[in-house]
């Protein structure tokens, strides 16, 4: 085959269809046939064949290429939409993010610039928009679409920086530079925020003491008390408070932190209001009014995450950065000459952005809002919180288990307790490892409160509480042979140690 009959254009049209529908059938057949959520495959199993792909020389044709990558990939693949997929924060996705993501593939705008994107760039201002008005930023707010919530955690915290620079420089009588002013800057964020928080300050040429913890109540939320103290200590110390971040929805407990009171905090003290709400973004569109006013306060923030792959069944990526003041977005900007020049008129999105080529997610989204409405959304997130007070009544009602916290959005921590204590941490660690192995399920593992914890994180409408049963039988069979078959060999080391000593 002549290379040029793989470029898609107006003549391969015809092949552009065979191709894609090709391949839509295929996977259509391989989602049919998901039996469970992973094989339980490991790198060793996987790599050899991989490892062995010549890719100095091509398949013998697509179909070929295809088949290979079904052996490589998909047949071992970790499946999202199995009802016994509990692990992380991935949800299933609905059709219409599937549908969009094709169209921005075979389009593939860059919504850097106007001139690259066209409609596009106005599809993604509209849901910037629709975003910003759901979190209640008022009348100046603006934003951008990321590539995650880690990217959008940066990018704020690059504003903050940026603003409390100025700040800093506008307020002192001798000029002052970078290098004098970044090591007294602090971000303040709770000890159940996200890694990305602390990722970020690296990034930012800030100091490694620059992301101070605040510690979090038994309900796993920010203490406000604590908060108001920390800020006190830095003003005394003569540092900064460059921003405090507020998480709405932890990774680990779905806790939101008491969002009234720290903006409160924040305003008092002149630090920029960051809250991040990648997890917890799914409560704009709630049916439930008491479970809207979860997210009471975030109207307050300077800047908000969102992230859309987490709680809006979109597919990777789909994330955005909302600011209270579209201004501050200026610090994201640069002006070059060949892209975006100063004063060209058009509405360039990489003006607020940290990408420069930058994916169509937005797409996505609208597509599946102009399919399914804000309600149909909500109404699969109200689901899974409604699943996820189920499983805990479950997990609580249960001798063999300990729930480390009530569930506050969709994750429940727990252990298994079913064992002499100085073997529960290896025995719940393996119990995880065992399961996915068999690939029967998928839980996530954290530590909490000292002591290793299994986790589920329900983001799946179709799992039941009949599947969260299943799953905890099966972990406490593999943590109670586990404790088991250790006991003995525990009971013989602590022997002869104590003969030893
Ligand atoms: C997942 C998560 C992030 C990171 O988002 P990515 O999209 O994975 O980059 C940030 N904050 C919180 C609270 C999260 O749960």
């Amino acid at each position: 085959m002549n290379p040029r009959d793989h470029l898609l254009n107006n003549g391969t049209a015809d092949a552009y269809r065979e191709a894609v529908t090709g391949t839509v059938e295929r996977l259509a057949k391989a989602l049919g046939a998901v039996e469970r959520p992973f094989t339980g495959a490991t790198p060793g199993d996987l790599a050899p064949a991989t490892d062995a792909v010549d890719l100095d020389t091509p398949a013998a044709s697509a179909d070929a290429a295809l088949d290979e990558l079904a052996d490589l990939y998909l047949r071992d693949a970790v499946w999202f939409h199995h009802p016994r997929y509990l692990a992380h924060l991935n949800c299933p996705v609905v059709i219409p993010a599937v549908a969009g993501e094709s169209v921005l593939a075979a389009v593939n705008s860059s919504l850097d610039t106007w001139d690259q994107s066209a409609g596009g760039t106005l599809i993604e201002r509209r849901l910037v928009d629709w975003t910003a008005q759901r979190l209640g930023l008022g009348e100046s707010a603006d934003g951008v679409f990321t590539s995650g919530g880690t990217q959008s955690n940066l990018q704020a915290l690059l504003l903050a920086r940026e603003e409390a620079c100025e700040r800093i420089a506008a307020a002192s009588r001798i000029p002052l530079r970078r290098p004098e002013i970044l090591p007294r800057l602090r971000i303040l964020a709770s000890d159940c925020s996200h890694f990305s928080v602390v990722k970020a300050a690296r990034v930012l040429g800030l100091g490694d003491d620059a992301v101070v913890t605040v510690p979090t109540g038994a309900d796993r939320r920010m203490r406000t008390v604590a908060l108001a103290r920390e800020l006190d200590r830095l003003a005394a110390r003569g540092l900064v408070p460059m921003a405090v971040v507020a998480t709405a929805g932890t990774t680990d407990f779905g806790s939101i932190d008491p969002l009234p009171q720290i903006a409160e905090l924040a305003a008092r003290h002149g630090a920029w209001l960051h809250v991040d709400a990648a997890y917890g973004c799914g409560l704009l569109v709630s049916r439930r009014p008491e479970r809207r006013a979860l997210l009471a306060g975030i109207e307050r923030a300077d800047s908000v995450t969102v992230d859309y792959h987490k709680s809006f069944f979109q597919t990777v990526s789909s994330s955005a950065v909302l600011v209270r003041d579209a201004r501050t977005l200026r610090h994201a900007g640069y002006h070059a000459d060949y892209l975006n020049p100063a004063g060209g008129g058009n509405p360039n999105q990489v003006d607020k952005s940290l990408q420069t080529t930058r994916r169509f997610d937005a797409l996505k989204l609208w597509l599946t809002l102009r399919t399914m409405g804000p309600d149909g959304i909500g109404a699969l997130f109200d689901d899974v919180l409604d699943l996820a007070v189920e499983a805990h009544a479950l997990v609580d009602a249960d001798p063999r288990f300990a729930v480390a916290a009530e569930p506050a959005l969709s994750t429940l921590v727990f252990r298994w307790t079913g064992g002499p204590p100085e073997l529960l941490d290896a025995a719940n660690r393996h119990a995880r490892a065992a399961l996915a192995a068999s690939g029967a399920g998928l839980v996530a593992g954290t530590v909490a409160d000292g002591a290793a914890q299994l986790k589920f994180t329900l983001l799946n409408p179709e799992t039941t509480a009949k599947d969260i049963a299943a799953v905890l039988d099966l972990l406490a069979g593999h943590a109670a042979r586990y404790a088991a078959r250790h006991a003995a060999e525990h009971a013989a080391d602590l022997e002869v140690q104590a003969r030893a000593s």
